[in-house]
């Protein structure tokens, strides 16, 4: 196959690339979306193969132990992908990610070995780019991946000293990669890995709960980085493409986040060097809290002008979507005006409440943004809050120096009345504690939100 028509192919899956972005921004396309990027992905899989085996300037050795790990490969990654619950998407996704960085980093590793003492300052220097980033996304989405499993708390982790040891690591890291490209070698390249995957690590410790889906999108980002990078140190115009097309989307996305949560972007990228330790020993305090029944949910509701749902992560776990529909449905057949207000950090990636009201057709019209609903809340007479928790924590607005300070909630507690459906006490995923839950107006559900919501439908209907 001619170098001509390998780019050729390697454009038109670059283009498959782009038509797949656009069909994702919409919750109507994103299936067909998700299939012409996978189809691009398969093409330009496969293109490498034909025009590597005709004694191209990129001769494919070793067959056998590729063929041997795309199995390996494919063999985890089809299960993985086929069982992974929704609500753990996030997860997946900082594992790929990282692997993705992972891998980019060490095909610069191999091709710097390769290249030898024939690299151009321009390779060296990409190399050394692809090595930091790709090792710093590496090991930051694993402690990601261990934060969104709950593996590790999810809390910031601050440590005496920490921003030094921060400072100090980024410090190592750049005088090596300055090592590196002036001295060439194979032991700076690999202590300068090593001291990449540390400072990824210390760089996702301080990040709080809350922050995590704009840490996600950054490293997404970084690794998009690193692949256009190796794609320059490779000469392949597919992996600058697809690369850019990563880097671009994840860094906008992080911005958007960012913006969403009320944080700057400069302060979360820096937020390690400036966080300081905290009590993290806070027992959680035994406080009366006023419980009630699904029949007096459904009374409350019953009464009712206006009630606004606030989905959350807890209605994803409970898969309550079509249920909370069934409440609505009711509720407006009752002449209930009825609305669900949608945070854009709710639930555990972006637009996940929106991709799991979707599921259940939820009128479009119905779901309200925080902006347009904040306004609103003063004329609402039920705030129904179902598995939402940090999202209308109002620490976020009250209690400076906790870690969802200044992030935008649902203010639910400029409604007359709010009901939480929750099975516990415990907090949301930044573990602080809600004091909502303690405020007089507020009436407690506990049990899963699929059945409760079940009991609340059947007793409102009975009334
Ligand atoms: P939270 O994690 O704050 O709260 C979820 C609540 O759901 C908990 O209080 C939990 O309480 C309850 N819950 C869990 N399972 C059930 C169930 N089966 N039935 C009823 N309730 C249940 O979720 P929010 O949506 O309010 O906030 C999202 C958080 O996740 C934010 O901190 C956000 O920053 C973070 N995040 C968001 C990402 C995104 O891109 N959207 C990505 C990564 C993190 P209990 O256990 O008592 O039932």
């Amino acid at each position: 196959m001619s170098r001509t028509l390998y780019d050729l192919i390697g454009l038109f899956a670059g283009v498959c690339f782009i038509l797949a972005l656009k069909g994702l921004s919409h919750p109507k396309t994103a299936r067909r979306g998700n299939k012409i990027g996978a189809v691009g992905a398969t093409i330009a899989t496969l293109v490498v193969f034909f025009y590597a085996n005709e004694g191209s300037s990129l001769p494919l050795n070793n067959l056998g132990w590729i063929l041997g790990a795309v199995a390996v490969g494919a063999l985890i990654g089809v299960p993985a992908a086929r069982k992974v619950q929704m609500t753990q998407m996030p997860q997946l996704v900082a594992l790929f990610n990282g692997v993705g960085g992972g891998a980019a980093a060490l095909v610069a590793i191999v091709e710097y070995l390769h290249l030898g003492n024939t690299a151009t300052t321009a390779e060296v220097i990409f190399t050394v780019f692809t090595v930091i980033v790709g090792c710093v996304s590496f090991s930051g989405s694993i402690i990601t991946f261990l934060k969104l499993q709950e593996l590790m708390t999810t809390r910031p982790v601050v440590f005496p000293g920490g921003r030094f040891v921060i400072a100090g690591t980024l410090v190592a890291v750049l005088g090596v990669a300055v090592w590196v490209v002036s001295a060439l070698g194979t032991t700076p390249l690999l202590v300068l890995a090593a001291l990449s995957l540390l400072f990824g690590v210390l760089f996702v410790l301080p990040v709080g709960g809350a922050d995590v889906p704009i840490v996600i999108s950054l490293l997404n980002a970084f690794t998009g980085l690193t692949v256009a990078a190796s794609g320059y140190v490779l000469n392949s115009v597919l992996l600058i493409i697809a690369g850019t097309l990563v880097g671009a989307s994840g860094t906008i996305l992080t911005r958007l986040m960012a913006e969403a949560m009320g944080r700057s972007l400069f302060g979360t990228l820096f937020g390690a060097f400036t966080a300081k330790p905290q009590d993290t020993s806070g027992v959680a305090e035994e406080r009366p809290v006023r419980s009630g029944s699904p029949d007096d949910v459904a009374i409350l509701l019953n009464y009712a002008r206006r009630v606004v749902i606030v989905p959350g992560f807890g209605l994803a776990v409970a898969q309550a979507q079509h249920t909370v529909r069934e409440l609505a449905d009711l509720m407006i057949a009752k002449g209930i005006d009825v609305a669900y207000g949608i945070h854009p950090v709710a639930g555990r990636m972006p637009g996940h409440m929106n991709v799991l009201l979707a599921e259940a057709n939820v009128p479009y019209d119905q779901l309200l943004e925080m902006d347009e609903v904040n306004p609103t809340f003063g004329q609402t007479d039920v705030a129904i809050v179902i598995g939402a928790n940090d999202v209308v924590n109002p620490a976020a607005q009250n209690s400076p120096g906790c870690p969802i300070y200044g992030m935008p909630i649902l203010e639910v507690s400029n409604a007359a009345n709010v009901v939480f459906l929750k099975r516990s006490m415990r907090p949301g995923f930044a573990g602080i504690e809600n004091e909502l839950l303690y405020d007089p107006k507020t009436m407690l559900l506990f049990g899963d939100a699929k059945a409760s919501l079940t009991k609340v439908v059947s007793a409102l209907k009975a009334l």
